[in-house]
């Protein structure tokens, strides 16, 4: 059998034993289109049922998590861990809270996940968890609630050399802290090094909360200089005003760049004077309100209800929200617009249509698994830290996270040099994240 249709026999035993899960097909198909390439050079990846193993998680975990709210009623909603794979370390990766979750989605981020967490260089797994509970709206006991029924029954699976879960969409610094306090409640244990993304007065890193959003500007900063220019004067456009928005506002702004545009689920908002972060966290951090308050709390900026935020023009596109949000229509304006460079913030937020046509146009590329790496290797320090009851300077933890960037840009463009395809993000990235974790896969035996 022809190595093409080898990996087109594994794809489609991968997609039917896994129907109905359009997303996880999505991110599934992206990494086997990489996988040829290294099978025509090293076949004996294919040996072994490795990459039937690495698309089947190790245990995927589906509980239900009751909680009353503050009226009285009982709510039931349903909670999922997948621990993908454990061959470079204990399983890590976030948990979303948003009413989209289904089985699906935590597959496909898992998926990711594997990939992402091999190409930071640090000994982490991959996983993903969270539920179709919707935080919007609800008070804070009611989140309390049911943070500590979630972890009720979680507690039993995850652990610090098992499972080290963080957030995600819908969970934050305070999910985070009524989830440790359950677990440590629960455990009669002061275990750190359980949960990513805690509060730094009890056990988190530095820079975790900004991580995420620092990180993809630092490697969009690489991108850029591979173009032969820099963010100084550059217009970017950044979706989403959530945690990974945020702080890639920011550091985009640190670094010389312009952020004229940013959303939430409601519409966006345009400022040509560049985004006031400041007002955005205030209103996004401290009152979880919309993003509309930001056009009536800033002069000169705009509110749009209607349309997508991919029609204001920019040089540097990032992704910030969720996934599949940037469709083959968006790109093709961005591109009439001008676009050089799109790096993913979030999880898989660009269509494949939509990644062809960026790449059709010549425009650098980069997937979430490379560019939005910096929360997970951030949470790994994090890891370390509480290992060695130790806590690091804001600024020496942001050095060691502009460096691992560097380092992740490095590695993706050597790899797609190697492997034949110059330039190509994705590729590189694919490529580099399998062979690591097949390497280790490969060591430890048929598990
Ligand atoms: P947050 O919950 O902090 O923010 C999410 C933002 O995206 C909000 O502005 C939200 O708007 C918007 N959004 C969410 N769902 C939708 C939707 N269906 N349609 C339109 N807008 C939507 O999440 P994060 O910033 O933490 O995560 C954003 C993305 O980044 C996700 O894809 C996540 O997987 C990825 N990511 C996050 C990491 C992290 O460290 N947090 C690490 C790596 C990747 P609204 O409030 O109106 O819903």
């Amino acid at each position: 059998m022809s190595t093409r249709s080898r990996v087109a026999a594994i794809y489609e035993q991968v997609r039917m034993r896994n129907a109905g899960e359009p997303e996880f097909h999505q991110a599934a198909s992206e990494v086997f289109e990489s996988l040829q390439v290294v099978l025509e050079r090293h076949p004996h990846y294919a040996d072994a049922g490795l990459i039937e193993r690495l698309c089947e998680p190790e245990r995927q975990i589906i509980f239900r998590v009751p909680w009353t709210d503050d009226s009285g009623v009982v709510h039931v909603n349903r909670g999922f861990r997948v621990q993908y794979n454990s061959a470079l370390g204990p399983y890590k990766g976030g948990l979303r809270f948003h009413p989209t979750v289904n089985l699906g989605i935590v597959k496909f981020l898992g998926f990711e996940q594997i990939f992402k967490n091999a190409l930071t260089g640090l000994p982490i797994g991959g996983g993903k968890g969270g539920s179709d509970f919707d935080p919007k709206g609800r008070s804070d006991a009611e989140v309390m609630r049911f943070c500590q029924s979630f972890m009720t029954e979680l507690h039993r699976h995850v652990g610090e050399y098992t499972d080290v879960p963080a957030g995600d969409i819908g969970v934050g610094g305070r999910e985070i802290g009524f989830l440790f306090g359950q677990y440590k409640r629960l455990t009669n244990s002061y275990e750190s090094g359980v949960l990513t993304g805690k509060g730094t007065a009890w056990g988190g890193s530095q820079v975790r909360r900004e991580a995420t959003g620092y990180g993809v500007a630092y490697f969009v900063a690489e991108m850029l200089e591979v173009l032969g220019t820099s963010l100084p004067g550059r217009t970017v456009v950044v979706s989403g005003s959530g945690n990974v928005a945020i702080y890639a506002i920011e550091k985009v702004h640190q670094l010389g760049g312009t952020v004229t545009a940013c959303s939430d689920s409601s519409g966006y908002v345009v400022d040509p004077a560049g985004i006031d972060v400041a007002v955005l966290k205030e209103i996004k951090e401290v009152r979880r309100a919309r993003i509309s308050d930001y056009a009536d709390a800033v002069r000169g900026a705009s509110f749009v209800a209607a349309g997508s935020i991919w029609d204001v023009t920019c040089e540097v596109a990032i992704p910030s929200a969720t996934q599949n949000e940037l469709d083959s229509d968006a790109a093709a304006v961005l591109v009439a617009n001008g676009v050089q460079v799109v790096a993913e913030g979030a999880s898989m937020p660009t269509t494949p249509s939509a990644v062809k046509v960026l790449r059709d146009a010549g425009v650098a590329f980069a997937p979430g698994k490379a560019a939005n790496a910096g929360g997970v290797a951030t949470s790994a320090l994090e890891m370390q830290q509480n290992a060695s009851r130790d806590s690091w300077s804001f600024d020496y933890t942001d050095e060691r996270l502009a460096a691992i960037m560097r380092g992740i840009h490095r590695r993706t463009v050597t790899t797609a040099e190697e492997y034949g395809r110059p330039g190509d993000y994705v590729h590189g990235a694919n490529i580099a994240g399998f062979i690591k974790v097949a390497d280790a896969m490969a060591a430890l035996g048929v598990i």
